[in-house]
């Protein structure tokens, strides 16, 4: 059986209730990574479109103080003193070309004076322009942002690599993983075939097809097309339109899934981290916006965790949508070097990121043990704990959870305010 068919991420019974155990795994995660900061002296910001200030400003900085009251609390209890703070912010404004930056620290490099400024080496430059003007084949559809590694090596290998646009994969299959070492040692999980969470997901006019699970849109399947997007494929429900614009829109699909797959979303800065980890420390990776839909220069929480466990924490967090992020498990490029390197690489960093989701996991659940939460998700937070005490020898399940955390699409701020009861 290559997945979980629980009705729960975490539980099986009747009253199991995958979104609210979500809730509580995303807003843990983002607990733990702000607590691990704020600990160490280190503030942390969360921002905002500045766009959306006069509408949302007041909603997300009371989210961010929610955050902020829970972890010092929690610091403060346990008598470590509480020496930065979780901030709510801006995130700097979007415009053609502008770049999110991964910042390699544990190589000694500072953040550039201004992201405004860019100052890339003359290949970087070359490509970078060729990237901002769409002159390459990549994604420009809605969240746009391509993936960049500018290259500063003087030996060797000095070429910058990119575009490195969003690509939709198939989840890794359990049965095949032990021949890829870099899948998750635990198995997914997809609802199964009765549960609710399927209902959204028939293909309207039909009885029984149903969209596969991750896919972006892939809970409109009921509803008539949009009038307000193009529908490049005739598409009868407004699931199979998005998916049919993002495909026109240039994004790679590699596999169709079938109801029994997962389908997963690697974005262009975590494809970016492997091939700056791959090409050395005097790389920088960027994610460049594209296109004219994608409305916040900021990383989402699940590239920021990715990001900050392999040391290139992102230049602004937003608490908007990860849907069906995924890394890497194996070796995807066009632009490959070596394909065995590349997979020492992904093993390597997947590895990392899973040991920091197990850290930052259990120490966002200690927080929310402790913190002022809604009562309906009180269950939903010893049930995750339970899961993650039984499943320790595996370091690989806290990570995994998050995966799974995040098939069910929703903003991080929506969980968070679910779960966390205002202060
Ligand atoms: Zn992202």
């Amino acid at each position: 059986m290559p997945y979980r068919r629980t009705r729960g991420i975490v539980t099986d019974s009747p009253s199991s209730d995958p979104g609210v155990e979500a809730d509580v795994i995303m807003t843990a995660a983002a607990l733990g990574l702000a607590t691990s900061h704020i600990k160490g002296g280190v503030p942390l910001r969360f921002d905002m479109d500045p766009r959306d200030k006069d509408k949302d400003w007041n909603s997300f900085e009371a989210t961010v103080k929610r955050l902020h009251t829970a972890a010092a609390g929690y610091l403060g209890r346990t008598s470590r003193l509480p020496t930065g703070t979780i901030e709510a912010g801006f995130a700097p404004l979007h415009r053609q070309g502008a770049v999110i930056v991964g910042v390699y620290h544990m190589a000694g490099q500072e953040p550039p004076p201004s992201v405004a400024e860019l100052v890339l080496s003359p290949k970087g430059e070359a490509l970078y322009e060729e990237i901002r003007n769409e002159r390459l084949p990549q994604y420009v559809g809605r969240g746009a942002y391509t993936g960049f590694v500018d290259n500063r090596n003087t030996v060797g290998d000095t070429d910058p690599v990119g575009p490195l646009s969003t690509v939709r994969f198939l989840a890794p299959d359990l049965d095949v993983s032990h021949e890829s070492p870099m899948a998750p040692q635990h198995p997914r999980w997809l609802p199964p075939d009765q549960s609710p969470r399927w209902n959204p997901r028939l293909r309207r006019n039909t009885r029984d097809s149903y969209v596969p699970w991750g896919l972006i849109a892939g809970d409109k399947a009921t509803k008539e097309p949009s009038a307000g997007i193009p529908n490049p494929t005739n598409a009868e429900n407004e699931a199979d339109q998005v998916t049919g614009l993002m495909r026109s829109q240039g994004m790679v699909f590699e596999g169709e899934p079938t109801p029994s797959d997962i389908v997963g979303y690697t974005h262009g800065m975590i494809q970016a981290i492997y091939k700056a980890y791959h090409l050395g420390p005097n790389t920088t990776p960027y994610e460049i916006t594209v296109g004219t839909q994608t409305t916040k220069l900021a990383s989402c929480l699940t590239c920021s965790l990715f990001m900050v466990a392999l040391g290139y924490p992102p230049t602004s967090i937003h608490l908007g949508r990860g849907e069906s992020w995924m890394p890497l498990f194996e070796p995807y490029s066009s632009h490959a070097r070596s394909e065995q390197d590349e997979r020492a690489v992904i093993r390597d960093l997947n590895n990392s990121w899973q040991a920091k989701c197990d850290e930052w996991l259990a120490l966002g659940l200690e927080v929310l043990d402790q913190a002022a939460t809604t009562d309906d998700h009180r269950p939903a937070i010893a049930a995750v704990r339970k899961y993650l005490d039984a499943n320790t020898r595996d370091k690989s399940v806290p990570s995994v959870l998050i995966l799974d955390a995040v098939t069910i699409h929703e903003s991080e701020t929506t969980r968070i305010d679910r779960t966390l009861l205002s202060s």
